[in-house]
């Protein structure tokens, strides 16, 4: 019995061995590419089973063909800030009282005691960057250069203008600033969305020539890249775009090219000819970047992570979104809410991955798996709630092992989703939960009622993970939005009401 202990040892050794000596790829490079508000079906490859035709996605497509298309992908969260805050920290956003958006300009922060993943990246060797959307605090020590990131080019609020000769100038936007930290969406001005672009830590000037977003932060995103090239390093570079978030503005000429042949695409209305168009655009800078990879000889070790933050804003017809066939839309805990469009695309890693993967994953796994693949060092008493995804993708198994949690604190009532597996329970009223087979009704028109266990027991589980959150650390803009009266007035968080059953105390009336 020894000596076989003693052989299968000296095997497992001699194949760590020789795995190390010839089979250890490089550690990729990392592009994450996150739009703002993308919908379900608002790329080519998410359309096979909808009958849409208005939106035009080639280069995104062939890039998704060729690698893993995720069909239920989620979110974080069912909007921006605490989305963004789920996939950096690998948590989910209640636990550190971030379940609101961050206003512009006040002076709160996601928790520092919370660690962003590019951190451990950057110990790794890895040089990291961040262009477009941050949203998750503008204040001192809570910007992306103070949190994990080498480079920043973007803006540090919720949103942005689409033409660059549209912002303020450096001068007037330190005027502004002047006045922090303060509510600028009381004069309903955006001012925030007017502000001149920051590098790092300062507003730089616009280009002299009147660029479209999209456009720039792909110029700044190669940029980092022959940065990155010049210090050596591997690198992660998070594309934040901000399109397709409202405002809808896009570019005539690009507006003009769906319309006319080949596409001769006939929109529904205007905003519909926008929005497709701003994910046009989106598309021909997506083959930008990787041309810019193929260019510097980087392609086939870069691993490319294709994603949205939330569901596409409706309803449909005032925003020209769609989600179908999805019900519901941004801010739901309906798969419209939160579920996404997804792909990966590695040449040198994932090629014998399959070409759809079916299981449930979510913003909590990049953390996790990003690191795996830099080789990080994570500390040990780090809480995650996803995991590295990337074994189970090529196995074609399902990685996740609790459920897929979603939760909207959106008083009176909370808007609760857990997932697992087929089934999804789901609750926005009080006390009142519905289930779903998710595979067979992907549009929640049907709940099913003859699976109580089920239901109890996701109810059960969805419980259990609200006693690991924390109030509120802060609720929005408090001129714009009352949640933060609204909260108070319907002796939120109310678990007691929402979670019948499941051993909450009676909320203090
Ligand atoms: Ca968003």
């Amino acid at each position: 019995m020894k000596i076989i202990k003693t052989i299968i040892i000296l095997l497992a050794a001699i194949t760590l061995f020789s795995c190390s000596e010839t089979e250890t790829p490089e550690r990729p490079n990392i592009v994450f590419v996150l739009c703002d508000d993308l919908g379900y079906s608002d790329v080519g490859f998410n359309q096979r089973e909808s009958n849409i035709t208005d939106i035009v996605t080639p280069n995104i497509d062939r890039l998704a063909e060729d690698g893993t298309i995720f069909t239920s992908a989620y979110a974080v969260h069912p909007f921006c800030g605490p989305s963004r805050a789920g996939i950096l920290t690998g948590c989910y956003p209640h636990e550190y009282g971030s379940q609101f958006n961050l206003a512009f300009f006040v002076e709160h922060g996601i928790d520092q005691n919370e660690a962003y993943f590019p951190e451990f990246l950057q110990d790794a060797g890895y040089y990291t960057g961040i262009m477009g959307k941050w949203h998750l605090g503008e204040s001192k020590g809570y910007r992306p250069t103070e949190r994990g990131f080498d480079e920043f080019f973007g803006w540090l609020g919720g949103g942005h203008l689409y033409w660059t000769d549209q912002l303020k100038s450096v001068e007037e936007s330190i005027e502004v600033m002047k006045t922090y930290p303060h509510d600028s969406t009381k004069n309903g001005s955006y001012d925030s969305y007017k502000m001149a672009m920051v590098k790092d830590t300062s507003f730089v000037p616009a280009p002299e020539e009147n660029t479209y977003m999209t456009d720039l932060l792909t110029t700044e995103g190669i940029n980092f890249i022959d940065n990155a090239q010049k210090a050596e390093k591997p690198f992660f570079l998070f594309m934040s775009y901000n399109a397709p978030h409202t405002p809808l503005v896009a570019k005539d000429e690009d507006v003009a090219a769906l319309k006319a042949a080949p596409y001769n695409i006939n929109f529904r209305t205007e905003k519909r000819a926008m929005y497709s168009a701003m994910i046009y655009a989106l598309d021909k800078q997506v083959q930008v970047l990787v041309d810019a990879l193929k260019e510097r000889g980087v392609y086939e070790n870069t691993l490319i992570v294709f994603m949205s933050d939330n569901g596409g804003k409706g309803p449909d017809e005032l925003d020209g979104r769609k989600n179908s066939p999805l019900r519901g839309r941004k801010g739901d805990v309906y798969e419209g809410g939160n579920r996404v469009p997804m792909f990966m695309h590695w040449p040198a890693g994932m090629k014998n991955a399959p070409k759809v993967y079916e299981n449930v994953v979510s913003g909590l796994d990049l953390y996790p798996t990003f690191a795996e693949l830099a080789q990080a060092k994570i500390p040990e008493d780090e809480v995650l709630r996803g995991r590295n995804i990337l074994p189970y993708v090529l196995n074609n198994t399902d990685a996740r092992q609790e459920p897929y949690f979603a939760l909207r604190v959106n008083s009176p009532n909370n808007w609760v989703s857990a997932r697992r597996g087929d089934w999804k329970a789901l609750t926005v009223k009080r006390g009142e939960w519905e289930l779903y087979n998710i595979k067979e009704d992907i549009g929640e028109n049907h709940p099913v009622t003859d699976q109580p266990e089920i239901l109890e027991g996701l109810k059960k589980e969805a419980a259990d993970w609200v006693k690991t959150h924390r109030m509120p650390e802060w609720f929005d803009s408090y001129v714009t939005y009352d949640f933060e009266q609204r909260w108070n007035e319907a002796n939120m968080p109310a678990w007691d009401e929402t979670f019948p059953g499941c051993g909450f105390e009676k909320s203090d009336e």
